[in-house]
């Protein structure tokens, strides 16, 4: 496939090229940068739902060429966490790229992205509190991510790069790497999507008896209800309503804490920044977060 045929097919819908190794990565995107296109970038570990899509149309909409990612990222499972049984359907995400405007899949394989003699790690700031907190996934988890993400940047190259507010975490601190490390990429959030019932769309809900799936709408509910009520009465008292409507579902949240959407700093009231109410949760056999941003 030449060049323009690359940077057209993307926007043609359907037609995608499946790429294993950096070096032919590099050698596929070097002509779509020197002719002046513009490279979007959707990272994802796979098992593509809506959210993922939302991404690339989004990055489809904006970039001339959307490359995703592919990649079950081990450095950024913790001993014990679910790297094993990560949900993987590799034919099907391909299907799904395709529709939704990328032009290239990269889908490197574990040791073409850490050899074995692998030896550095990229630390970010605000890691050690929420998800970071060593008492849960723990800093290593965003060390993982951080790893993993600048490598991708410095492979791919990207103009815009595109992640969801979902993590929202993982937005703070990426936008933190790129603006503290002088990474020149534009960092892109887009909202969370959900299902009708406001669960929060992840590859992890496949985990979820039916049971347990509809327990798990309690995040969402708890987090509308914290929002509502933080905006009438408070930001104490939106935390203690969401709690409550947890507790009412059977839901023992790992955290659930209000800060700033920016620094992560604990916040006490609403103040003219936006608020970051987070979330965790055990629900049965998955490890849930979500979050709501309280704009001022
Ligand atoms: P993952 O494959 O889970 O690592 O996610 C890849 C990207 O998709 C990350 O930037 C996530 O934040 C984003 N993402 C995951 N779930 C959603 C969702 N429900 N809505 C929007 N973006 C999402």
């Amino acid at each position: 496939m030449d060049l323009v045929e690359l940077v057209d097919s993307s926007h043609a819908t359907g037609d995608v090229k499946l790429l294993r190794a950096k070096d032919e990565l590099r050698a596929a995107l070097a002509p779509v940068r020197r002719e002046g296109s513009s490279i979007g970038l959707v990272p994802t570990m796979g098992f593509l739902h809506e959210g993922h899509l939302s991404l690339l149309r989004a990055a489809r909409a904006e970039c001339d060429l959307v490359v995703m990612s592919l990649f079950v990222n081990p450095a950024q499972f913790g001993p014990g966490e679910d790297l094993d049984r990560y949900p993987r359907d590799e034919e099907r995400d391909l299907q799904l790229a395709a529709e939704a405007g990328a032009g290239i899949v990269y889908a490197p394989p574990v040791e073409a992205v850490y050899p074995e003699d692998f030896a550095t790690q990229v630390e970010v700031g605000l890691t050690d509190v929420l998800d970071g907190d060593p008492a849960r996934r723990g800093p290593g988890h965003f060390r993982g991510v951080t790893t993993v993400v600048v490598k991708l940047f410095n492979t791919v190259g990207p103009d815009v790069a595109y992640f969801g507010q979902k993590d929202a975490q993982q937005v703070a601190v990426i936008r933190r790497m790129v603006r503290d490390l002088d990474i020149p990429v534009r960092i892109q959030v887009l909202p969370t999507v959900r299902e009708p019932d406001g669960l929060a769309m992840s590859s992890r809900n496949a985990y979820l008896d039916p049971r347990d799936r509809e327990r798990a709408t309690a995040l969402s509910r708890a987090l509308h209800v914290a929002e509502a009520t933080a905006r009438a009465e408070g930001l104490a008292a939106g935390i203690e309503a969401a709690r409550a409507e947890l507790r009412a579902a059977g839901v023992e949240p790992e955290y659930l804490e209000a800060r700033d959407a920016e620094n992560l700093n604990p916040v006490a009231e609403l103040t003219g920044r936006p608020v970051l109410v987070a979330v965790a949760a055990q629900v049965g056999g998955a490890r849930l977060i979500d979050n709501v941003l309280i704009q001022p």
